[in-house]
């Protein structure tokens, strides 16, 4: 905790720089505008992705990094990177329950005292916090900008978890599920076509072991046990951006930089490349 709170707290004078997102509310939300390519990176974004297991946090989360120049943290991966080490770890994880909060806070330190020694400024978190405790020790910490709450229907977030696979080379993750849920019970209908991988991936790739359908479940029922409040405790503080993904990557993509006042962004940066 206390590295935590070191690590975070130089963090602090780019805040200065930020326009603050406290009058964010949900309805009438209204994200930085981000329409300067050229600040030569001053701009520093501490931002939070939260969102079901499966529905994308990673993906997005990801492409938002590349395309802010902010490192995309992924607490997920800081713990899979350890469960070859720590039986204990990968029982835990392979029931779809929680890591300790000690366990989140370690690795989260170290790989933010990494990124500080590479001079890595900002942050894109993806699954932290998890719960209100970790909400509230990152809010004393330092200060969230900007959370995005994903959201898709359950039973597409389940096929997608189902369908998901991992290139054991490169580590680039792909999904073979064709999904076409039909529009049911007041449910829009959606189509997302597989995401295969390239030919040198095709015979590498492999499943995450709690990416079962069980354990897929329990995860769902974690979150909404412990994480659904989290989206509620932003929400209060008038940061929380909801987005209800249309479809796959080439729909939603260009929607959410929208809604993140991004699209204008992104096009004068492709522009300058
Ligand atoms: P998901 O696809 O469920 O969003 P992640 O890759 O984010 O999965 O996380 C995988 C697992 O790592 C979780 O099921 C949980 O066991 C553990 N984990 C990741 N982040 C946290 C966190 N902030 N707090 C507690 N456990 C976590």
């Amino acid at each position: 905790m206390a590295a935590l709170t070191r690590l975070f707290k130089p963090q602090f004078s780019s805040l200065l720089f930020h326009r603050s997102l406290s009058t964010l509310s949900q309805t009438n939300s209204s994200p930085p505008h981000t329409d300067d390519p050229n600040d030569g990176g001053s701009r520093s974004f501490q931002w939070v992705f939260l969102g079901s297991p499966g529905v994308g946090k990673g993906t997005y989360a990801s492409r938002l990094s590349t395309l802010l120049g902010v490192p995309h943290i992924a607490t997920g991966d800081l713990v899979r990177q350890e469960l070859p080490l720590s039986p204990q770890l990968d029982e835990v994880v392979n029931q779809g329950k929680l890591v300790s909060d000690e366990i989140i806070f370690n690795l989260l330190s170290k790989r933010l005292e990494a990124g500080e020694s590479r001079g890595e400024s900002g942050f894109i978190l993806d699954g932290f916090p998890r719960t209100i405790r970790q909400a509230e020790i990152l809010d004393e910490v330092t200060e969230i900008d900007l959370v995005v709450n994903l959201k898709l229907r359950e039973d597409v977030l389940i096929e997608k978890c189902l369908g998901r696979r991992i290139c054991s080379e490169c580590g680039k993750g792909f999904n073979v599920a064709a999904i076409d849920a039909k529009a049911e019970n007041g449910l829009p209908g959606m189509s997302m076509p597989p995401l295969l991988p390239p030919q040198q991936c095709a015979s590498k790739l492999i499943t995450r072991a709690d990416d079962t359908e069980p354990v897929v479940r329990e995860r769902l029922r974690v979150y909404k046990e412990k994480s659904e409040p989290v989206e509620d405790y932003y929400r209060k503080q008038g940061k929380l951006i909801e987005f209800d993904l249309p479809g796959g990557i080439p729909e939603s993509w260009p929607k959410l930089l929208e809604i993140l006042n991004l699209d204008d962004y992104h096009h004068k940066k492709s522009a300058a490349a």
